[in-house]
């Protein structure tokens, strides 16, 4: 029977971050994964939504300058724009493969599960390890209504090879909200369904209103207090049937939300503790089994799930399973980002969160020359400062939340006041060389 030093199950970001730090630390590592190489986000997730968003984000701009300098609106070709995505997303799975190879770490296809708990068992091999790694992330929810076969998820959207003229996505999380902006803008007629009147309830209610409204603008239908009961397939479309409501689509996406993949891994062999919500660990991500440990989407811990999250949290683990002396976790501010059009953006402590000592600022920045020069229709922010006038967070909603976000990200890690920034000299005109307007 095969012995290593370390087995990690999942080659997502997480996984990889982790068998790469063990390795470089001298263990003997093998990487098991059950599908695609790479996991989430380079194969069905951040990236080939940001390269469909490219095309969208190039249109939407021309859009804004109409009779600036542009008269016609270019229509944005899917299937040459599904053609270059490709180029990204195809060659993935062998690549990882290839550079895990080169650092000298197995990896083997397979789905993993537990025999003991020190065994695991893939395509019938059995293989031991003295320390384990779960990072077997999440996959989209399916709504268990009536007619949920007909239901496609965000990987479907994300490959579709022609675009549905009339689309509904259920579900009223970021991932709804991005897709339902390239698809609209590449010509699909686009309705978001929710379950509630509250989408991205993660973020700043007035921004989530702005964004919602400038979306309406733009052609997208919401309906909300919607609770999908049925779907039922007429021909080549879709009825949406619920209380009240029923609409009609060539496509029908459940974006819902999305679950941990843990139950073929057979946990309670390996005496780890789950919930709901995935695995449950502690604050150096070790399971209730000491010699396991989990990282990235799948954990219960209630941090965003996201990739630089995942790295994070596979970089700790692979220190902490070298050194049981090596502190907690400590995470810094997390950014979140809605890739929708305009783009909403949070960092740290927002207006709903903060303490009554803390200030919060609402700054206008439709008329700043940077959201002018391309006649942008939106561009606000709302920052919280704490009492010493420290910036400890911040909400946009501008087509360019995702860079100024990082940038606020960056002055809250550092602490920096307007007079640190004052000192220094930025490209001008930038989104950095607006940011000392920004800070008290
Ligand atoms: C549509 C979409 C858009 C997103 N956009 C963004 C974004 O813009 N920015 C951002 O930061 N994040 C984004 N995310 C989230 C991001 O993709 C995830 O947070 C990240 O990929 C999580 O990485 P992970 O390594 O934890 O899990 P994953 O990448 O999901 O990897 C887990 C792997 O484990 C494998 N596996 C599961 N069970 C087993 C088993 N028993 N045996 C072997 N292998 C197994 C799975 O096949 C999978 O490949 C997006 C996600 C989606 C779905």
């Amino acid at each position: 029977m095969k012995k290593y030093d370390a087995v990690v199950i999942g080659s997502g970001v997480a996984g990889l971050s982790a068998a790469y730090g063990l390795r470089e630390a001298g263990k003997t590592v093998l990487v098991a994964e059950e599908d695609l190489w790479g996991g989430t986000c380079p194969n069905r997730g951040c990236d080939p939504k940001k390269v469909l968003l490219s095309g969208v984000e190039a249109r939407n701009r021309i859009k804004q300058l109409q009779n600036k300098g542009f008269d016609e609106l270019p229509t944005v070709n899917w299937e040459e724009l599904q053609a270059f995505k490709r180029t990204f997303t195809d060659p993935v799975p062998e690549d990882r493969k290839q550079q895990l190879s080169t650092a000298g770490i197995d990896h083997l296809t397979g789905t993993a599960r537990f025999l003991d708990e020190s065994t695991i068992e893939i395509n019938g091999e059995k293989i031991l390890a003295d320390q384990f790694v779960l990072a077997t992330g999440q996959r989209p929810t399916i709504l268990p209504v009536e007619g949920k076969e007909y239901l496609k998820t965000s990987a479907d959207f994300l490959s579709l090879s022609s675009l549905p003229k009339r689309i509904v996505f259920i579900g009223g999380g970021y991932i709804a909200f991005e897709l339902a902006t390239i698809a609209h803008a590449a010509g699909s007629e686009v309705t978001i369904v929710h379950h509630n009147q509250r989408p991205l309830k993660a973020f700043e209610e007035s921004m989530v209103q702005l964004l919602i409204d400038q979306m309406k603008k733009e052609g997208i239908t919401f309906a909300f207090d919607v609770n999908t009961q049925k779907i039922v397939q007429e021909g080549d479309s879709y009825r949406l049937i619920a209380e009240g409501t029923e609409i009609i689509a060539d496509a029908i996406f459940c974006s819902t939300g999305r679950q941990p993949n843990m139950e073929s891994l057979d946990l309670d062999k390996a005496k780890v503790e789950t919930d709901k919500h995935g695995i449950v660990v502690n604050d150096y991500l070790q399971t209730s089994n000491p010699a396991i440990f989990a990282c990235g989407d799948i954990l219960s811990k209630r941090r965003p799930k996201l990739t630089p999250v995942a790295t994070f949290e596979g970089n700790y683990v692979a220190q902490r399973m070298q050194d049981e002396t090596y502190p907690a976790i400590q995470y810094p501010v997390i950014p979140t980002i809605v890739y929708a059009s305009p783009k909403m953006a949070m960092v740290g402590i927002t207006k709903s969160n903060a303490a009554s000592s803390d200030q919060v600022v609402e700054v206008d920045m439709t008329n700043w020359f940077t959201y002018h020069r391309v006649n942008e229709p939106i561009a606000k922010a709302q920052l919280t400062f704490d009492q010493r006038d420290q910036l400890i967070g911040a909400s946009v909603l501008s087509e360019q939340a995702d860079e100024l976000i990082d940038d606020l990200t960056l002055l809250i890690n550092q602490k920096m006041m307007k007079k640190d920034l004052d000192r220094y000299i930025m490209g001008y005109p930038t989104l950095a060389s607006d940011l000392s307007y920004l800070l008290k």
